[in-house]
């Protein structure tokens, strides 16, 4: 079973407005086991809109449309449909009512054009729209392809995604479960930090090429890979078994580089990790300007580890705030791994935390003046102070400012979730 959704609207067309329905739609039509094959977003002009339906129900099973059930003249998803369908659209009475009564609710008469609303597809459904006026509608129908009738679902909602919603969830997910075979969709992401996409890519293709039946996507970006496994069968257990079996594979070629197998973000496994063997945490940040902390501190209940820290920025303020000797800067500069290392050791004298983490670097693109005045940008040094040692690394992270900043925040949670680990 494959569906189509189609987001009618001249608006998402422009660079001010996005169409967000369809993330919604398509988390739903997963729920039930049904996997969206395309998306179109599509203006309000009729050819554009007919010829839109014409292609997803020549390759969809299913089509859900949303917006343009509006009462004005570029609200073209009913009539688009009956065109497309060969299908009459006549005034439904009880809706034109029910229109006239909300209007008189307000003390309003009914504009003629809102009669419009009231206008369903020969053999669909109404579907009561609580939050609007805009009813949607269900039909179940056959579209020719090569001179055989297919069998499709067709599902109008309005455009408002707080009337979507509600009218999707209650009146749509109870039809389409009823009306589809049963089907379950079970789903795996393992994440892994730190990893070239083309690495992890080459040492796993091997194993889930061998799982037809799964589909593998391999997302990178903000200094991690996600290895998502998608599987559709009639059972849970099926479709979860086969996810279960091609992680559980993939797990141990890439052991070491994989930091959760259930979802969680690198700083919530960080922070569960120091949970569980009772250890706090402080950071002393100088080029993160405390993005690390954001991040940490982004996960609920992160106060039962970590303690807070610094940003120590200026030289100054390293010696000020992490006790980071004036002596250590002008030898070495502050970006280098005699300062990091103070730096850490420093803050964790400080705060008296189990461990702590120090960033210091050269985000770019100025460079810096006095003794880091000759180091590259990119050089960005990261200490780990523990009870009994402190770990300097050095890195050369390439490309601008934020991803400078971004992989140093990285860098850091890995190097600590491997400490951890160990
Ligand atoms: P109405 O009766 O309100 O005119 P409609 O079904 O005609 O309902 P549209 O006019 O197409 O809906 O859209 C109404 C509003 O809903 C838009 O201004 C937009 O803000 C929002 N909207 C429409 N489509 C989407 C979408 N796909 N994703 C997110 N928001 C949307
Ligand atoms: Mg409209």
């Amino acid at each position: 079973m494959l569906a189509e959704i189609i987001a009618v609207g001249s608006e998402m067309l422009t660079p001010h407005r996005q169409d967000t329905n369809s993330l919604y739609l398509t988390s739903g039509l997963n729920d039930l086991g049904v996997a969206v094959a395309f998306k179109t977003i599509v203006g309000d002009n009729r050819q554009h809109l007919a010829s839109a339906i014409r292609i997803a129900l020549s390759r969809a099973d299913i089509l859900i449309l949303s917006g343009g059930l509006g009462p004005t003249e570029d609200d073209l998803t009913r009539e688009c449909l009956a065109e497309v369908l060969n299908l009459s659209l006549d005034p439904d009475p009880a809706l034109l009512e029910s229109l006239r009564q909300r209007f008189a609710a307000r003390s309003m008469s009914m504009p003629p054009n809102n009669a419009r609303q009231a206008e369903v597809l020969t053999g669909a459904t109404v579907l009561p729209n609580a939050n609007g006026s805009a009813p949607g509608q269900w039909l179940e129908t056959t579209f020719p392809i090569s001179g055989t009738a297919q069998r499709r679902i067709v599902i109008l909602l309005p455009g408002p995604p707080k009337e979507l919603k509600p009218l999707f969830d209650a009146e749509c997910k109870p039809r389409l479960a009823a009306s589809l075979p049963q089907n379950h969709l079970a789903r795996r992401i393992l994440r892994m930090a730190l990893i070239p996409e083309s690495q992890v890519d080459a040492r796993t293709a091997p194993i889930y090429l061998q799982f037809p039946d799964v589909e593998t996507t391999i997302l990178a970006g903000h200094a991690e890979i996600q290895l998502h496994f998608l599987c559709i069968k009639p059972t849970l257990d099926e479709a979860q078994s086969r996810v279960d079996a091609v992680a559980a594979l993939v797990s141990a070629e890439m052991s070491g580089h994989i930091f959760s197998t259930n979802g969680d973000s690198l700083e919530q496994v960080v922070l569960a990790a120091l949970a569980a063997r009772n250890q706090t945490l402080s950071l002393a940040e100088s080029c993160t300007g405390g993005w690390l902390g954001e991040r940490l501190t982004s996960v609920p209940n992160a106060s039962r580890v970590f303690l807070g820290g610094v940003i120590a920025y200026t030289n100054s303020s390293k010696t000020l705030l992490a006790d980071v000797p004036a002596s250590i800067l002008e030898a070495h500069g502050a970006v280098s791994e005699p300062s990091a290392r103070a730096l850490a050791e420093g803050i964790r004298r400080r705060t008296a935390s189990t461990l702590a983490l120090s960033i210091t670097g050269i985000a770019g693109p100025a460079i810096p003046s006095g003794p880091d005045s000759t180091k590259p940008i990119g050089l960005v040094y990261i200490a780990l102070a523990d009870p009994h040692n402190t770990v300097v690394k050095q890195l050369n992270i390439a490309g601008d400012r934020d991803r400078i900043r971004l992989w140093s925040t990285q860098h850091a949670l890995e190097t600590l979730r491997q400490h951890l680990s160990q």
